[in-house]
Parts: structure tokens; C-alpha cells; sequence
């Protein structure tokens, strides 16, 4: 067999025949001709007039064993009516690129499974280039339908580095997969994705958003027929914030640390903010002696877990009553964040009644939510954040 033959069926490149194999200190290079005759632009791939010269360019494809392979060809550089004179389309890899669609795709393959710095030395690229070829992939494999018909979404914000930086996150409640990802957390933020969104975002029928969040103004100016949901993850969590203050405030009363009541307060932590169900034995223990010893503390821990049963009722039917009695006795608690939590509640009723009506829950999109921290604590270190952007398409969309 000769050399050439080898290696055509070795690289298997689509569109290009080998002409010739060689040795070099950077790895083998493998010489090939390009298959197709016509000369097609390689910006928009539309036919090319006249040729305005060649040029040598290589690409980096897939090493062969332990040695790089570098693939190189003769370019034409043709003239486009639309773009002017551009190098011509190859099948094997994106225009501009300078690495082969195979080695793009098995660095996409990779971005899923471990850290960038990882990456960058297993295939000995640079770091910025994993970034760059994340972002070529993505722009190409990007499903540009996910946006159509989009019924119930869910929006959410989450900081992808310290020192307050935020992405907004857009989530398909239905695909259960994010949609959309911007810098920044406020209302203009949004309002940029209903602009791309244009006549498609009046199918949205339901947002799911939590309490805090500014995005309320820019969902009534948009989409005003939508029913905004209030998030019952997020309610709960304020609901164990609470009562975690209520707890710390006992821990004051009781001289803090210093006393052994005061040690017994702080112990009862776990105890008092996670559900039942999910404790310990020992965690178990500890309410049990709460519910003997400290009375306040105790009536705290119900208060949340009576909040928590609204989402959990047999006929969902029974929600606005249900609420309007915890309501009453939030109110009436006389612990200061229960009070507290109570008027914001009230203020939110019917977002929060919406979402029990509708069945929409962030938790699941929670899950997508800590998929999204682990990545950018696993890409700590981009400069901007477009290729955290990309790599979140990537994981959590549907390429
Ligand atoms: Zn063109």
C-alpha cells in the first residue's frame, strides 16, 4: 500500500485527497489537494468568480499517536461578489479556523467532561484557543428553532464570578434546557432577549422568575398577557432564611456561644432548616429536643414547614386558603423576619398561586442552575464572558 493511500484512509478527511506525507519537528504533515473543482467562497459559501492567487494553510486534525498531525493544502483565494477576495471553503474545517472539524469536535466532546487547563494540556493547545474553537462550534451547532414556540420559560440569574458579575439565564420549562444566556441581571438585560425574541414571544404564556429580581418590569412591558410565576424554590428559601434568623436571634438572647444554652441554639441549625424527611437521626434527635426545650425556635421551624406544604397539598385546589392562613399567622408570629417575609408574600400572592396553578418550578431548573456553577468554576479565569456563554450553549442546550 502506498504512503498516501495509508493515510487517506488514516485521516479519513472529507473532500480531500492525500498527495503527500512528511516529517517534521512539529508533527507530520500531511499534504492534501482538495477534491472539488468549482471554487466556493469560504466566508458565505456561495460560488466564487475569478482566483486572485494561492496561499498555503494548514490546519491542526487529530494527533497520530504520540506525534501532531498538521494537515496542509493549496488555497485558492477566489473573489465573492459579497465578501470580496477570500480564501475558498474547505470541507474539513470552519472557515478561518486553524484547527480540523474533527479536532473541534473532540474538543466540544471534551468541554463537557473536565476543566479548560485540562483540555489545553491533554491536547496541548492553548488556553485561549479551547475558548475560541467552544465558540466556533457553538455558533454553527446552535439550534436556531429552540426559540420557536417557546410556551413557559423560566428566567433566572446567576454569578459566574466573584465580584458581583451575573448572567441571566433563560430556560425552556418544556426542552428543559436553557435557551438563552446574556451578561448582566436587570430588566434591560431581558428586554434584549424578547427583542431577539420579536413576534415569537407572544406563544409565551408563563415566566417563572423569583421575587427579587428586576425582571418583573421588563415581562409586563413585553409580554403583558403572560402570567408571571413566583419561583417556590425561591420562596422556601426565604422561608428558611427566616427562620434561620429567627435562630440567630435566639443565639443573641442566649448570650451567644458563651453559654451552654447558647452552644445548644447554634447546634440546632441543620435541624431546624432542612425538611424532616431529609434529616438525620441525630438531626432528628436535636428537633425533637427543640421541640421540648425551646418553644419560639420550634414554632419558627413549623412556620417554614407550613410554608413548605403549600406545594406539597393533595388538591392544589386548597393553595389560596392555605396561604391565606399561613399568612394570617406569619403576621401575627411576632418574629420580626416572619413578619417581614409575610408582606412580601402578600405582595407576590398571585405569582406564587400561579405557579402552583401552572405545575412551573425552578427546582428543576435549579439542577441546570448548578450545572452552570460547576462550569464556570471550572473555567475560572475567562477574560470576557463569551466563552463561558458558549461553553453553557454547549452543556446545557441541545448541541
Ligand atoms: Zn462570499
Amino acid at each position: 500500500m502506498r504512503v498516501t493511500t495509508a493515510f487517506n484512509r488514516l485521516l479519513v478527511l472529507p473532500g480531500a485527497s492525500v498527495t503527500d506525507v512528511s516529517f517534521s519537528p512539529e508533527g507530520v504533515i500531511v499534504t492534501v489537494r482538495l477534491r472539488r473543482r468549482c471554487r466556493v467562497c469560504g466566508e458565505c459559501g456561495q460560488l466564487a468568480g475569478h482566483v486572485h492567487g494561492r496561499r498555503l494553510k494548514r490546519w491542526r486534525h487529530l494527533d497520530l499517536g504520540a506525534a501532531r498531525c498538521l494537515v496542509e493544502c493549496e488555497l485558492r483565494r477566489v473573489w465573492c461578489p459579497d465578501c470580496g477576495v477570500r480564501l475558498e471553503a474547505v470541507p474539513w474545517a470552519r472557515p478561518g479556523a486553524r484547527h480540523t472539524r474533527d479536532f473541534e469536535a473532540l474538543v466540544a466532546w471534551l468541554a463537557h467532561q473536565m476543566a479548560k487547563t485540562s483540555i489545553a494540556r491533554l491536547l496541548r493547545i492553548g488556553w485561549d484557543t479551547v475558548g475560541n474553537i467552544i465558540e466556533r462550534v457553538v455558533v454553527d451547532r446552535v439550534d436556531h428553532a429552540r426559540l420557536d414556540g417557546l410556551l413557559a420559560i423560566g428566567v433566572d440569574e446567576i454569578s459566574y464570578r466573584r465580584g458581583q458579575r451575573y448572567l441571566t439565564t433563560v430556560v425552556d420549562h418544556q426542552a428543559q434546557r436553557i435557551v438563552w444566556c446574556s451578561p448582566g441581571r436587570n430588566a434591560q438585560t431581558l428586554q434584549q432577549f424578547f427583542d431577539l425574541l420579536g413576534d415569537r414571544k407572544h406563544s409565551i404564556q408563563a415566566v417563572s422568575i423569583d421575587m427579587s429580581g428586576g425582571y418583573q418590569q421588563a415581562i409586563q412591558t413585553a409580554i403583558p398577557d403572560a402570567e408571571i410565576c413566583f419561583d417556590p424554590f425561591h420562596v422556601i428559601r426565604l422561608a428558611q432564611r427566616a427562620t434561620d434568623q429567627v435562630r440567630r436571634d435566639e443565639w443573641n438572647l442566649h448570650d451567644r456561644s458563651r453559654t451552654k444554652a447558647g452552644k445548644w441554639i447554634k447546634g440546632t441549625r441543620w435541624s431546624l432548616l432542612k425538611s424532616p424527611e431529609k434529616q438525620t437521626i441525630d438531626q432528628l434527635a436535636k428537633l425533637g429536643e427543640v421541640q421540648q426545650a425551646n418553644k419560639p425556635l420550634y414554632r419558627a421551624f413549623l412556620l417554614k414547614e407550613e410554608l413548605r406544604l403549600l406545594y406539597h397539598l393533595d388538591d392544589p385546589a386548597l393553595a389560596a386558603e392555605h396561604l391565606d392562613a399561613w399568612l394570617t399567622w406569619a403576621s401575627r408570629s411576632r418574629f420580626e423576619p416572619f413578619v417581614k417575609l409575610a408582606r412580601t408574600i402578600r405582595r407576590h400572592r398571585a405569582g406564587i398561586l400561579n405557579a402552583i396553578r401552572l405545575g412551573l418550578d425552578n427546582g428543576r431548573l435549579e439542577g441546570l442552575n448548578n450545572r452552570i456553577r460547576l462550569i464556570s468554576h471550572r473555567s475560572y479565569g475567562f477574560h470576557s464572558p463569551s466563552p463561558l456563554i458558549a461553553l453553557i450553549y454547549l452543556c446545557c442546550s441541545a448541541i
